[in-house]
């Protein structure tokens, strides 16, 4: 892991720099090249760029730390319209959606976790009638619990909810042994939150170890695992275990963030992969931007240089 990774998460629950940064345009470069737009119709547009390409997409409407039911409500509103678009341009098949449960009210007062369980059943219910969907997005470890918890309930109704695990969490290889069965859609990420060492792996290499552990568990299963990475190491690794295991294509997909080595997207979709772009839209742009910032410091003197010439 980067040593600037930990204090830019760090900063980035900082209120003044939270609101420094949001005064920047949305059209400032570094926020573009990851979020395309902050519109319904902006997101579709991207969408059809993407899929124009041979891509599949997943859309996150970016919001989290929901502090109240009408913002809660407000989220769930926009991923109905963005479903109803999605599936009045012929887009649904390609495009699916990707949902934090923070976003639809999982951290409110008292009932917050079944609060964002009946958002999500309605989201899923839209997600359904559009002909897609849904991924439960993973959050920070405190969460964990809740949203597999929420998974389990949704996959009652509608078993086709995908799931997204950690690799930098310890328990994430046995979390990974109860989702490897038939039908269960499994995101694997390396995971993006600063977590504490009594939880998760801290060196790169503990992470990767970790990552190609769960992979094994999860191309060997009965499942159908999502490749959620852009390391090179990761990508190689995963080609070798789907032969080895004897995957075949479309037992299995890769995933990648819109803006991140957008070369290997088309790579891997003209190879014929199934590949999926993440892409997030909206205004609340702001966390998902710093995680990012996290994971790539190369990305900071642009981004710095962006802050200063707003001053
Ligand atoms: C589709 C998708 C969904 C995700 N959903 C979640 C989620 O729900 N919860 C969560 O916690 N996290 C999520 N993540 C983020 C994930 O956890 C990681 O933080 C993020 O993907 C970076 O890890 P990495 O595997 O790409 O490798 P890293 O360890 O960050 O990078 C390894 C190597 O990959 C290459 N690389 C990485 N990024 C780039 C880039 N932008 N451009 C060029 N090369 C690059 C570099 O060679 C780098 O050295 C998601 C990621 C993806 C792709």
């Amino acid at each position: 892991m980067s040593v600037l990774r930990d204090p830019l998460l760090f900063l980035s629950r900082q209120e003044k720099v939270k609101t420094l940064v949001e005064t920047m345009p949305l059209s400032a470069g570094i926020v573009r090249s990851y979020v395309p737009g902050e519109t319904t119709e902006e997101a579709v547009e991207a969408t059809r760029a993407q899929t124009g390409h041979g891509l599949r997409v997943t859309l996150d409407h970016l919001g989290e730390d929901t502090t109240s039911r009408a913002q809660a409500e407000g989220t769930v509103a926009a991923y109905l319209d963005l479903l109803s678009a999605l599936a009045a341009d012929g887009l649904a098949r390609q495009a699916e959606v990707s949902v934090k449960l923070s976003a639809i009210g999982q951290a409110l007062p008292d009932d917050g976790p079944d609060v964002a369980l009946d958002h999500a059943r309605a989201i899923c219910r839209a997600a359904r009638a559009a002909g897609t969907t849904v991924t439960l997005d993973m959050e920070d470890h405190t969460t964990t619990d809740a949203t597999l918890a929420a998974l389990r309930e949704l996959r009652k109704d509608f078993p086709e909810t995908g799931a997204v695990l950690q690799a930098y969490l310890h328990r994430t290889e046995a979390d990974c042994r109860d989702l490897a069965y038939e039908g269960s859609r499994v995101r694997l990420c390396k995971g993006a939150y600063a977590e504490p060492e009594r939880v998760a792996y801290q060196s790169r290499l503990d992470v990767d170890r970790s990552y190609v552990r769960c992979l094994k568990v999860l191309l060997a299963g009965q499942g159908y695992p999502m490749i959620a990475t852009h390391d090179p190491r990761m990508l190689s690794i995963a080609a070798a275990l789907i032969s080895r295991y004897g995957r075949d294509r479309g037992s299995y997909e890769y995933q990648m963030l819109y803006g991140c080595r957008p070369e290997e997207h088309r790579r891997l979709a003209a190879s014929g992969e199934t590949m999926r772009v993440y892409i997030p839209y909206g205004r609340e742009w702001y966390g998902y931007l710093m995680r990012r910032l996290a994971e790539r410091p190369q990305n900071l003197s642009f981004f710095l240089r962006s802050l200063i010439s707003k001053r």
